[in-house]
């Protein structure tokens, strides 16, 4: 099996999963008790949260512990929104992952204004296009990081200035980016930042959402004072240590990933020209390492899905959450690709344990269905 969708999920990291172990068989009490038996799940929460912290450039008590990427963007909407019912506009993009975009529909049915900013054909929300909407009256805007379709870099401090200038807060979906890229929250500036776990390695349904220290943020959860009183719910030990030692381990090899993911693209493409394929990338240059977004002349994208999945290869269309739709995607029709290319867009995501070898033969593979 060859599997390149590693902007769906990644494989858990075997340091990481050892590290989870002890949490699960022995270690297993609840860190909020005051018992001897508690002592170490509490220093283990408290090193795992000084370790994700040191690895965005962030403090400790700046990083609240989730059950990943979508609820901390949920959060980060609703939690900031609804303190703000004076100043009560949003602004987004129309390209976010959708657990940016229905949290804003969410917010919009409570009578919240939200605007939606219109990438660039090459896939970036440009200054300019955040500078003609965002006005004194916009509480957040949220853009993110990097687009989990075409893995664009956005330009997150840039637009994050922007928002600053007129006093609202910013937040970004940073759930591709961290781990895969250097990310420095003190540098961007933003305010708020979502992550999650099984993206670099770690395991699923865990997270974390960084809130710069001061930032007012509502509760998004009701019960024991966990996370500051912020999320209530007996805390992930196992899950969280495991996400500290995976991100630690990731942000320590991410330039060498990098190169090498670059040359697996470079491999991939090559042997796709020199096939004759018709294809156009999505998305300009400045991405996420190992993503490559085509879109293939008059092509079905799901019939290459399932043709490659018969020869043991994963890769996917659309975003993961979008597999059961056919339609095109939210984010290949923002970008305006081509009628013609549009249904014929698949996503590779090549992740650190793709060898050159898998890039020869997954392209290979569309090779034989579609040159025959
Ligand atoms: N945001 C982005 C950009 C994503 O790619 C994903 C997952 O695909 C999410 C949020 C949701 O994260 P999770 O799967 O941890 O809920």
């Amino acid at each position: 099996m060859i599997y390149a969708d590693n902007a769906a999920t990644t494989r858990l990291d075997t340091d990481a999963f050892e590290a989870m172990k002890p949490f699960l068989l022995e270690e297993y009490g609840n860190a909020s008790l005051p018992y001897v038996f508690a002592h170490k799940p509490k220093k283990a929460l408290q090193e795992a949260r000084e370790t994700v912290a040191s690895c965005i450039g962030a403090l400790p008590s700046e990083i609240l512990f989730t059950s990943g990427g979508t609820e901390s963007d949920n959060w980060a909407i609703h939690g900031i929104t609804a303190l703000n019912y004076e100043k009560r506009a949003t602004i987004t993009s129309s390209f976010e992952h959708h657990a940016v975009l229905r949290a804003c529909e969410a917010i919009e049915r409570q009578g919240f204004p939200v605007s939606y900013l219109q990438p660039s054909s090459d896939g970036y929300i440009t200054s300019e296009a955040l500078s003609k909407v965002v006005t004194e009256r916009t509480c957040l805007v949220s853009v993110m990081f990097a687009n989990n379709e075409i893995g664009t870099v956005q330009p997150i401090q840039e637009l994050c200035e922007i928002a600053h200038e007129c006093g609202a807060l910013f937040h970004t979906d940073a759930v591709q980016a961290v781990g895969h890229v250097p990310i420095n929250v003190a540098n961007l500036g933003v305010d708020l930042l979502s992550a999650s776990a099984h993206k670099f390695n770690g395991p699923k349904g865990v997270g974390f959402l960084y809130v710069r220290e001061g930032t007012k943020i509502a509760p998004y959860a009701a019960g024991g004072g966990q996370e500051r009183g912020l999320r209530a719910g007996t805390e992930n030990i196992a899950g969280i240590v495991a996400m500290a030692v995976a991100l630690q381990k990731n942000v320590d090899r991410a330039i060498d990933v990098a190169a090498r993911l670059l040359r697996l693209e470079d491999t991939f493409l090559t042997r796709l020209s020199q096939v004759g394929i018709d294809y156009i990338r999505n998305g300009g240059s400045i991405r996420l390492p190992g993503n490559v977004n085509i879109s293939i002349k008059y092509v079905d994208g799901e019939m290459l899905l399932h043709r490659l999945d018969l020869m043991g290869i994963c890769i996917s269309t659309g975003s993961a959450c979008d597999s059961v739709n056919t339609q095109i995607s939210h984010v290949i029709q923002a970008i305006k690709v081509p009628q013609e290319y549009a249904q014929g867009t698949i996503r590779i995501t090549f992740g650190a344990e793709n060898t050159e070898d898998d890039a020869l033969t997954i392209a290979d593979a569309l090779a034989k269905i579609l040159v025959s």
